[in-house]
Order: C-alpha cells, then sequence, then structure tokens
C-alpha cells in the first residue's frame, strides 16, 4: 500500500465529516441506480452494495466526469460501490463522446409545433 494520493474509500481523501454526512445518508449502502450501466433489477432497482468489509463503498461527487479532488467542493455527492463508480465513469466517458458524434449533425427534431389556433 502506497501513501499519499487519493483513496476514495478513506475518509480522510473527502474530508471525514463530508464523508460520514453523505455515508449516514446513503444509509451505508451504494447509492446507484442504473449510472454504472446495469439495472441492478434484483434489488430494485439500486446497487444495494453495503459498505463493510467485502465491499468498499467510495464517496464521490455526482458528476461522474468530476475529478476526486472535486468530488471535495462538489454540492452533491454519491455513495457508490467500486463497481458502480467506475461503470458509470465508462458509461460517462461513452456518452460524452457519442453526444459529441451527435452535436456533428443537425437537429431533426422541431421544437416550434404547431400552434392550435
Ligand atoms: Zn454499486
Ligand atoms: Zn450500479
Amino acid at each position: 500500500m502506497s501513501a499519499g494520493g487519493f483513496d476514495p474509500f478513506r475518509p480522510p481523501m473527502i474530508g471525514s465529516r463530508i464523508w460520514e454526512e453523505t455515508m449516514t445518508a446513503a444509509e451505508w449502502c451504494c447509492q446507484c441506480t442504473g449510472q454504472c450501466g446495469r439495472p441492478h433489477a434484483k434489488t430494485n432497482g439500486r446497487c444495494g452494495t453495503l459498505h463493510g468489509t467485502a465491499h468498499r463503498l467510495a464517496v464521490v461527487a455526482a458528476d461522474p466526469l468530476a475529478t476526486l479532488a472535486e468530488a471535495v467542493t462538489a454540492t452533491e455527492r454519491l455513495a457508490l460501490c467500486e463497481s458502480c463508480d467506475a461503470g458509470r465513469r465508462r458509461a460517462a466517458q461513452h456518452t460524452h463522446t457519442t453526444t459529441a458524434a451527435a452535436h456533428a449533425q443537425p437537429e431533426l427534431i422541431d421544437l416550434t409545433g404547431d400552434r392550435a389556433a
């Protein structure tokens, strides 16, 4: 184990008070509701992984593209298990790429609509 560097699974990274508040609000349970790309259908749409010895939850910014350092100042935070955090980052980066590609195409939806006279 190396000292130094961020460890999102431990309080010192984010400030123990913020970490504990987030964890308490999350009831020490992964708050992923599908952001990672998995439906979590078996657990009513929420991951349900509890913070413990087998799984440790990370306190991260709600914005999946925010860095760990930004999570400290983020207004919204989530408690996520390792696989969900990794999954949602992958998904966010993928969305980011596909959104950029989509922007290259003209807008097909006509938002002007037709007004009833
Ligand atoms: Zn999870
Ligand atoms: Zn998940």
